[in-house]
Order: structure tokens, then C-alpha cells, then sequence
């Protein structure tokens, strides 16, 4: 039965899972639903239409520093667009990565140049230049003295960028913030990270070993579950839909592909083949432009 005002939930959207997260969840979850009355199940559709019966679109935004953009980039839109129905996806290299101080990245042009090889052949999947240098942030609240305070100047904020493609969407589109496990784990540190999930919808690529409650308490701290309702979930693997008052995280599994910029610039370094983790095109790039030799 449907709980009164639920503020968090689990649901799932295809068939297999849900069987799965109905054997394994309600019980638990019922009980903590009747101690507060919070916690609900539920389940979701793929929108296509809003509530007036206007057509909307799936919008998928993935950042980040793509240094180089790489296979695990591409698996990761890939799926998030098959599952949710994705009509485009924006791939946004960050000019500034505000979580990546300790290196010098790839000159911002180079990044974005690899980016358009990468996403050529998909039509769904547009480079983005909306954390180019240059590009004016939307400042956010309190953004003033938060460089200062933050340490990151001139850094690109997630919540700038979010709030500055939702300015060129139609209302009724539905944006997701496309992330990966390990980036997601590091959340709760973003700026504004509260917010950011008030703006849109998560899909996390989740990966073998990280748990519900992995991902439940990897949330900024005021829409973190609290400990007795996520402990029961710490051997649940990170699947299904969670959803929460102020956060809706999609989970997609088996996603995750053993590559990482990291292991490409190393890669280039020992003068291994980048085939394996670069499109062709990328690859080619790279050897042109010098990139990555130290
Ligand atoms: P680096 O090794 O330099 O830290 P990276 O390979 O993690 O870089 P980023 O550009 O920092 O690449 O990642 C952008 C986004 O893609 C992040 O959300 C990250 O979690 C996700 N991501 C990175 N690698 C993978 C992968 N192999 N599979 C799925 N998602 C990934």
C-alpha cells in the first residue's frame, strides 16, 4: 500500500530488477517505512510525455576532464542512453577540473579536439563547450569568495553548468547527471552538492563491490539516509533506483570498463598500443599532437 508523503524510495525500471529489489528490499524497508513513515517502493517509467501531454526529451550531461576521452566514457553513455532513453547526451570537458589540482591537465583544446573524434559516429552524443575557457559561469549562490574559499580558481562547477544547459532546455526535459562509481563516491566535497541533485536526475555506473549503501552514503550529508536505514543495504549490490527526498540515483550496473585516463597517459609513456582504450581516431590524435609523452 502506498505510504503517506514518502520521501524516499527504491524502484526500478526494468522487469528483471525489480523481481530482484521486490525479493530482497520490501521487508527491510517496509519495517523502517513503518517506524517513520519516510521510506517507500515504488516504480518508474520512461517519461515521454509530460503531464499535459507535451513531448519531452531524456537529456544526459556527462563531465569531465577527459584526459583522454576513452572506452569507459563511451560504455557509460552508451548504456545510460539505452536504459533511460536518452535523445542526446552533452560530453562536457571541464576547463578547469576543480577535483583534478594535483596534475597538469591536457590543454583544455586538445581534450575538447578528442572529444568530437570520440563522439563522431553517434548522433545522439554532442561535445560540449559549455566549461570552455572564456565560457561565463552562471555564478551561483554564494559563488562570490568561493574561490578564495574553496581553494580552485576559475574552476568549472557542476552546478554552473547544470543550471546553464537547463536555461536551454525546454521545461518539460528531463536532465541526468552521468557519473561514474568513483567520481560519485567523492560527491558529498562537490560545490554545491545538495543543489546539484535538486537540479537533476543521477545515473551512476555502479561497479562490482560498491553496495547500496555505498552509494546511499556517499550523499551529501543532509540527504544522506541515516545509518540504521542504509547499514541493512551494506551487502545489497548497487542496482536499481534510489530514491530520496532531494535526490533521485539511478544505478546502472555492469557498466564499468576496466580503463581510466590515468592508465592511456601511462600507457603513452611505455609506448603501448592505445587501441584497446581509445577510438582509432583518438588514438591517431594523439600521436600527432605529441600528447601524454611527458
Ligand atoms: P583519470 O584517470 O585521469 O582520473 P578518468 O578516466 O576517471 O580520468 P574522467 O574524465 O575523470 O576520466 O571521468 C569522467 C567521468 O567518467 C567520471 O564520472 C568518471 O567516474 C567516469 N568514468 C571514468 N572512467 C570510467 C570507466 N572506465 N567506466 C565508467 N565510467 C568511467
Amino acid at each position: 500500500m502506498k505510504k503517506k508523503n514518502p520521501v524516499c524510495s527504491l524502484r526500478n525500471c526494468s522487469r528483471p530488477l525489480r523481481f530482484k529489489i521486490l525479493k530482497t528490499f520490501p521487508a527491510k524497508f517496509a519495517k523502517d517505512s513503518a517506524k517513520d513513515a519516510k521510506y517507500d517502493l515504488a516504480r518508474c517509467s520512461r517519461l515521454r510525455t509530460d503531464n499535459y501531454g507535451r513531448p519531452t526529451m531524456n537529456i544526459g550531461l556527462l563531465g569531465g576532464t577527459f584526459d583522454p576521452i576513452h572506452h569507459g566514457h563511451l560504455a557509460l553513455a552508451r548504456a545510460a542512453k539505452e536504459r533511460f532513453d536518452l535523445g542526446r547526451i552533452y560530453f562536457v570537458p571541464a576547463n578547469v577540473p576543480p577535483h583534478k589540482q594535483s596534475r597538469a591537465v591536457t590543454p583544455y583544446f586538445h581534450r575538447y579536439a578528442m572529444v568530437v573524434l570520440a563522439t563522431m559516429g553517434e548522433k545522439a552524443f554532442v561535445p560540449s563547450v559549455l566549461e570552455a575557457p572564456g565560457v561565463v559561469a552562471t555564478p551561483t549562490a554564494g559563488a562570490k569568495g568561493r574561490a578564495a574559499k574553496d581553494g580552485v580558481s576559475g574552476a568549472n562547477y557542476s552546478i554552473d553548468t547544470v543550471r546553464r544547459l537547463k536555461e536551454s532546455l525546454k521545461k518539460s526535459d528531463r536532465l541526468f547527471f552521468l557519473i561514474g562509481m568513483d567520481a560519485f563516491s567523492e560527491i558529498a566535497h562537490w560545490h554545491q552538492a545538495e543543489a546539484l541533485f535538486r537540479e537533476c536526475e543521477f545515473i551512476v555506473a555502479s561497479r562490482p563491490g560498491y553496495s547500496l549503501a555505498d552509494v546511499a552514503n556517499a550523499l551529501p550529508e543532509k540527504i544522506r539516509p541515516p545509518q540504521s536505514v542504509s547499514q541493512p543495504f551494506a551487502k545489497q549490490p548497487a542496482t536499481g533506483d534510489l530514491v530520496l527526498s532531494g535526490a533521485t540515483i539511478h544505478l546502472l550496473e555492469n557498466v564499468h570498463q576496466p580503463v581510466s585516463a590515468t592508465a592511456i597517459r601511462e600507457a603513452v609513456v611505455a609506448k603501448k598500443p592505445l587501441r584497446k582504450f581509445v577510438d582509432a581516431s583518438v588514438e591517431e590524435y594523439i600521436k600527432k599532437e605529441g600528447l601524454y609523452l611527458g
